[in-house]
C-alpha cells in the first residue's frame, strides 16, 4: 500500500535537515518526511567538511546568504535547544583570511568593496599587519590579505545533529531508507519509491541527496550539471605551538589551514577525476600540502600527521554554485544541490528560503532566485571568484 505524506526530503544531511527544521519552525502544518540512506552519516559530505564559515565571497547572492547564515549560527545553540539541552556547535569566531600575492591583492580590494556594500565587516590587511593575525607567517612573497574577524569555523557534524534533533522535535519523520527513484506523473512529481519497494506519495519532493543527487535526478530525465569530486583533509601536530589561534587561512595557492583543538588541519582542492572515492593518502600531505604549509608558516615544517579523511564536493561544473528552487520542468520537484564546497555556510539560508518557497510560494527573507536552475539556459550565471 502506498503511503501518503506532504513533503519528502531525500537526504538528511545539513541541507535536508535545515529545510525540515525551517519548514516546521515556520509553521508548516503538513507532514515532513526525510529519507536518509546512511543512518550513521559515514559518507555524507557534511561531517567530512572543514566547517569554514565566511562572508568573504565575491557575488552579492553568496555574500547575503553567508551573512544570513552566520547570524543563525551565532544563535544556533539556543535556537536548537531541545528539552533545555543546547546544540553545541563549537563555533570559533577566529576569523577567515585570504592571503594574496602578485596581482591578486587588487582583486581582494575589489571584493572588499562589494562585501562592505552588504555590511560585511571585512578588512584589507596590508602586508606587515598580517603578522598581527598570524605572528609566525612568512610574508616575504605576500602583498596582503582580506580578513573578516566575524567569520571562523564550526563543527559540521554537530550542526547537522542540531538540525536533526530540532526537526524531529517539531515533528519531522526520519526514515532510514534509500530512495531508489523519484516518481513523476503528467502533472509533476508524485513521490518516491524506496529500495525496499515502498511507495510514498507527496506533491513536494526535495532533492538534497548531496553527491548522489545528480544520479537520482538523471534517472527521471532531469540531469543536473553537478559531479562528485574527492577532497582530502589532513590533520597534523606541530612541535612549536603558534602564538595565536589561527583564523581559517587560505594561502594564495589555495591550500587552507586552521586549528582543530591543538592540532592543525589543512586541505586543498586538487585536480581529480569525478567520482565517489573516500581514500585519503599521506602522500597527498607530503607532496601537495606540506611544501606550501612549511613555506608559509615555519612551525609547520616539523609536522606529524595524525590522520586524515576524504569527502565529496558536489561540484557544479558550470558556475560552481548551488542550484536552489523548483525545477522548471517538473512541478513540485525542488533542488538544493551543487554546493561546490560552500554548503555548510549556506545551509541556514537555503533551509529558510526553500521553506518559504513551499509555504508561501515565494522567497521572503532572502531572494534566492539568482540560484535557480534556469540560470544555465538563460546564461545568467553566478560567477564566484572565491572558491576554495
Ligand atoms: C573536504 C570538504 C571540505 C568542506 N569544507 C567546507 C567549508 O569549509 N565550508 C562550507 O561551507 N562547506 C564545506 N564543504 C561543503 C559542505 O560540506 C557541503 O556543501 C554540505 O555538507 C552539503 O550538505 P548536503 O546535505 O547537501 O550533503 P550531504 O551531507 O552529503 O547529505 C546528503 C545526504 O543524502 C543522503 N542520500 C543520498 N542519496 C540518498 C538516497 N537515494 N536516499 C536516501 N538518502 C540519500 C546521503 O546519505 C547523505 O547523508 C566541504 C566539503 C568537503 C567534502
Amino acid at each position: 500500500m502506498a503511503k501518503q505524506t506532504d513533503v519528502i526530503i531525500i537526504g538528511g544531511g545539513v541541507i535536508g535537515s535545515s529545510i525540515a527544521y525551517n519548514l516546521l519552525n515556520d509553521g508548516y502544518t503538513g507532514e515532513v518526511t526525510v529519507f536518509e540512506k546512511d543512518k550513521g552519516y559515514e559518507f555524507a559530505s557534511t561531517p567530512r567538511s572543514a566547517g569554514g564559515i565566511r562572508q568573504l565571497f565575491t557575488t552579492a547572492i553568496n555574500i547575503q546568504i553567508s551573512r544570513y547564515s552566520l547570524s543563525k549560527y551565532k544563535t544556533f545553540e539556543e535556537d536548537m535547544k531541545v528539552d533545555g539541552d543546547k546544540a553545541t556547535i563549537d563555533f570559533q569566531d577566529r576569523g577567515y583570511l585570504f592571503l594574496s600575492k602578485d596581482g591578486s591583492f587588487q582583486e581582494l580590494k575589489k571584493q572588499h568593496l562589494l562585501q562592505r556594500q552588504y555590511q560585511v565587516p571585512s578588512q584589507i590587511v596590508e602586508k606587515k599587519n598580517l603578522l598581527s593575525i598570524i605572528p609566525e607567517l612568512n610574508i616575504t612573497d605576500l602583498q596582503g590579505g582580506l580578513y573578516c574577524a566575524e567569520d571562523g569555523y564550526l563543527d559540521p557534524y554537530s550542526v547537522m545533529q542540531g538540525y536533526i534533533r530540532k526537526a524531529k522535535q517539531l515533528g519531522a519523520r526520519y526514515h532510514y531508507k534509500e530512495v531508489k527513484t523519484i516518481l513523476t506523473g503528467r502533472n509533476g512529481v508524485k513521490g518516491v519509491q524506496t529500495t525496499d519497494n515502498e511507495i510514498h506519495h507527496a506533491t513536494v519532493v526535495i532533492n538534497c541527496a548531496g553527491p548522489w543527487g545528480p544520479a537520482l535526478s538523471g534517472k527521471i530525465g532531469l540531469p543536473l550539471p553537478v559531479v562528485p569530486l574527492k577532497r582530502q583533509i589532513i590533520q597534523f601536530d606541530i612541535a612549536d605551538p603558534l602564538e595565536k589561534d589561527l583564523p581559517l587561512t587560505v594561502d594564495p595557492t589555495g591550500v587552507y589551514f586552521r586549528h582543530e583543538g591543538k592540532h592543525v588541519l589543512a586541505g586543498f582542492s586538487e585536480k581529480v577525476e569525478p567520482g565517489i572515492n573516500f581514500k585519503w593518502k599521506r602522500s597527498f600531505f607530503i607532496e601537495q600540502l606540506w611544501p606550501i604549509l612549511a613555506n608559509r608558516v615555519p612551525n609547520f615544517s616539523q609536522a606529524k600527521v595524525k590522520g586524515g579523511w576524504a569527502g565529496i564536493y558536489s561540484h557544479n561544473t558550470i558556475d560552481q554554485n548551488a542550484i536552489i528552487g523548483v525545477h522548471p520542468d517538473m512541478a513540485g520537484y525542488y533542488l538544493a544541490n551543487g554546493f561546490s564546497g560552500h554548503g555548510m555556510q549556506q545551509a541556514p539560508a537555503v533551509g529558510k528560503g526553500i521553506a518559504e518557497l513551499i509555504i508561501t510560494g515565494s522567497y521572503q527573507t532572502l531572494d534566492l532566485t539568482p540560484l535557480r536552475f534556469s540560470r544555465f539556459k538563460e546564461n545568467d550565471l553566478i560567477i564566484e571568484e572565491a572558491i576554495v
